[in-house]
């Protein structure tokens, strides 16, 4: 050890007898740790001192005591055991010391931190025995590393930090055993997960599920209520006309189930029964708004009591037809319905017929409370392009309405009432994303890599309002196209025509360039309400996909015909199947269009091309068969995110094994590997349309196996693209051999670029 660091060494050894008198001087807790962190950086020269208490009971480590930071992230910034570098110390037990922090995979960034300048950085838990207690961190700016001697220094000291904060936190408990629950604080910090990104910065509002009801219910009660027979015949013309405007309105922004999405709404303003129901009460004596109340309570709780799926969703059609005649009986045509637009909002569970609403109203952001997340639901906000988060916070629902909310969905933080320093990071990232968006608009036609071989770069659409997107940054197909939407968000099943309509659009948007149309990949977590009559005890496993389809032939030749006619005369026109566990079922879903293919001959006396006839690669057990299956199949595409799930047997929505869902798990990429490998010697395209695909760290794994098409979501096109561009084939295929050669999950998650 050189001499200077054995002396600095030893200094900050003897001066640890400084954490007992710190101990004495201190009136509190919060008092020691921080005059502790204020000695320990003086100590270590660092320009950066703070500690993380842990609390085992929520599992978190808050930061407590900080120099260097900016106070006010006391209190604000909390990690999950084994988050970040903070984290991750205090999970392994073992200090963790690197150069550049920010370039770490496993760095959390907190804007208003002030941390970016010091980018050395030394984490070391405090721990007392097995009990874990926290974690100390100094840091550095990036030229000064910190020596061993440091390192083991720290280590000293935090054995010493250990012992006085137990002490101090028994005594506190102790002390105080009545102490009045804490005040909540104005400014509230939560942490959550991301479930679509961006930033929002918003008003807050709080969508109570079912606030109708208690309206309705109100309604009932109070003796009073307003309106005589004709107004309710004005209420109704008045309401009629309302939801023709918004199908219009819907007709834009969503095309694919713009069609009739008011349907029963509007079958239940002409029902004579229900309406009449309404007058008879009137007649009867009842103003106007107590009869709309009464009724459609009646009517609510019937559909209600149903054990369909299907019905119980009816019940909300009529609250929500409700709310509206009450609101146009009003005099002030205000019913107390929610007001969505431009706010974030704060939402217990998201369901599919939300959606509706998040549409129309222009929603700046979402954070849902608690709850899993249908993998769809979050695509579709993904794509609809709000951000949203999902924090496991009960105090949110608790947040007033019309607080300033500041959403980063990047991250998945969530600030309530943020600090100007919040606030000040949050106007220089967007300013830096507005340079970036500026930059998108140049990319180039074409993506090549380093020694010109092409790549093709489509995009995933799952709405068509995506497809704006993707044609501006140069997408040259879509490569998977996920037809299920328009099923899901409507309450019926959409007809022949109206689904012809929506692949219609899809394809003259898209003109001479590759579209690859997904059959229906129903069941999972992506129930349709009105089939789910039976519910299923494993719906991971259950009759979903393509079994649902070929159970459900109807519908497959429905949807078929609907794509066939579409693509009559498209060239580009390619159709794949979901989920195909074995060669018969692909070979069974094949007949099917070629069978499609010949009816629509016979009966329009047209000719109809047949399409290229593909298959998604998502079962582990297609890899034993890959070579049949190449020589069946017209393409591939490979759908990692149901790959992993099943290779892994991890479900991809259970955020409780996330961890177990390991990407560059060495059989998924040996699996990999497989596939694209018989593609080659087959002579078949093979993309992946997972997400996967763009993720910048497998993205040269992809090349260096030989795919040269790759299908993702639009937004990361630009960053794929640069990606591809500084790889060879040579060298990504160097990147892949190194790790395809190791059979530790652990080993390879090192090696990622
Ligand atoms: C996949 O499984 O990777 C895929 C693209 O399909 P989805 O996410 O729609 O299941
Ligand atoms: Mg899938």
């Amino acid at each position: 050890m050189p001499e200077r660091e054995v002396t600095e060494h030893l200094k900050l050894i003897a001066d640890i007898s400084e954490v007992t008198a710190l101990l004495a001087e201190s009136p509190d807790l919060q008092g020691f740790l921080d005059r502790a962190v204020v000695m320990v950086a003086d100590h270590l020269d660092a320009a950066v001192c703070s500690i993380y208490l842990y609390d085992d009971k929520s599992r978190q480590l808050t930061l407590s005591a900080t120099r260097g930071l900016t106070p006010d992230a006391v209190g604000r910034i909390q990690l999950d055991i084994g988050e970040g570098l903070v984290g991750k110390a205090l999970k392994e037990l073992r200090p963790i010391c690197v150069g550049h922090a920010s370039q770490s995979p496993h760095y959390r960034f907190f804007p208003g931190a002030g941390e970016e300048k010091y980018d050395t950085f030394l984490a070391v838990p405090i721990r007392k025995g097995i009990e874990k207690v926290g974690v100390l961190v100094a840091q550095r700016d990036e030229k000064h590393h910190f020596t061993h001697a440091e390192v083991m220094a720290m280590q000293a000291l935090t054995a010493q930090l250990a012992t006085a904060i137990e002490t101090v936190r028994a005594l506190r408990q102790v002390a105080q055993p009545a102490a009045p629950p804490p005040e909540e604080p104005e400014e509230l910090f939560v942490r959550g997960r991301s479930a679509s990104p961006g930033y929002a910065l918003a008003k807050s509002v709080i969508f109570a599920r079912r606030p109708v009801e208690r309206i309705l219910k109100q309604n009932q009660q109070s003796g009073e209520g307003v309106g005589t027979a004709a107004d309710l015949e004005r209420s109704l013309k008045a309401t009629t006309r309302q939801l023709e405007e918004l199908q219009v309105g819907l007709g834009e922004k969503l095309p694919e189930v713009a069609s009739l999405i008011f349907e029963s709404h509007m079958m239940m303003l002409k029902d004579r029964t229900f309406m009449g129901q309404m007058l008879d009460s009137i007649g009867e004596g009842l103003p106007a708004s107590r009869a709309v109340a009464e009724v459609a309570g009646k009517y609510i709780a019937k559909f209600e009591a149903s054990e369909h799926n299907y019905m119980q969703e009816k019940a909300r059609d009529v609250e929500d037809l409700a709310l509206r005649l009450l609101s146009n009986l009003s005099e002030t045509g205000d019913a107390g319905e929610t007001d969505w637009s431009g706010r974030i909002v704060i939402v217990r569970e998201l369901l599919p017929s939300d959606i509706l609403k998040i549409t129309l109203e222009e929603v700046a952001g979402i954070i849902q409370v608690s709850g899993g997340l249908t993998s769809h639901i979050s695509i579709l906000v993904r794509s609809l392009d709000i951000p949203m988060v999902i924090a496991d916070d009960m105090r949110l629902m608790n947040v007033p309405d019309g607080e300033s909310v500041l959403l980063d969905a990047d991250v998945g933080n969530v600030y309530i009432n943020p600090s100007e320093a919040v606030l000040t990071t949050f106007h220089e990232r967007e300013r830096v994303r507005e340079t970036v968006a500026t930059q998108q608009s140049r990319m180039a036609e074409q993506t090549s890599m380093k020694d010109g071989q092409a790549v093709k770069l489509l995009a995933n659409i799952n709405l068509l309002s995506e497809l704006d997107l993707a044609l501006a940054l140069k997408a040259e197909g879509v490569g998977l196209y996920r037809t299920e939407f328009p099923f899901l968000i409507r309450q019926a099943l959409p007809s022949e025509d109206e689904q012809y309509a929506v692949y219609s659009r899809l394809l003259d948007r898209m003109h001479d360039h590759d579209v690859t149309i997904r059959t229906l990949d129903a069941g999972g977590d992506k129930v349709l309400a009105y089939f789910d009559d039976a519910g299923e005890p494993n719906p991971a496993l259950g009759l979903r996909s393509t079994r649902f389809t070929l159970r459900h032939r109807e519908i497959f030749d429905q949807q078929l015909r609907a794509i066939l006619r579409a693509g009559a005369n498209v060239a580009t026109l390619r159709v794949m199947f979901p989920m195909i566990a074995s060669l018969d079922e692909f070979v069974e879903a094949r007949k099917r269009v070629v069978e499609c293919v010949n009816e629509l001959r016979e009966e329009t006396g047209h000719e109809f091309q047949m399409p290229k006839v593909g298959m998604m690669v998502e079962l582990p057990a297609v890899l034993e068969l890959i070579d049949d299956f190449a020589e069946a199949a017209d393409f591939f595409s490979i759908g990692t995110n149901d790959f992993i799930q099943y290779m892994l047997a991890v479900d991809r929505t259970n955020d409780r094994v996330a961890e177990y869902y390991c990407p560059h798990h060495p059989s998924v990429l040996r699996g990999l590997k497989r596939i694209s490998e018989a593609a080659i010697r087959h002579d078949i395209d093979c993309s992946v349309c997972g997400e996967m695909a763009h993720d910048t760290r497998y993205v040269p794994f992809f090349l260096g196996i030989g795919i040269r098409r790759l299908s993702i979501d639009p937004h990361y096109l630009p960053e794929v693209q640069a990606c591809v561009e500084t790889w060879s084939a040579e060298t990504a295929g160097a990147y892949a051999d190194s790790l395809l050669a190791k059979s530790s999950s652990k080993e390879i998650g090192s090696l990622l670029v």
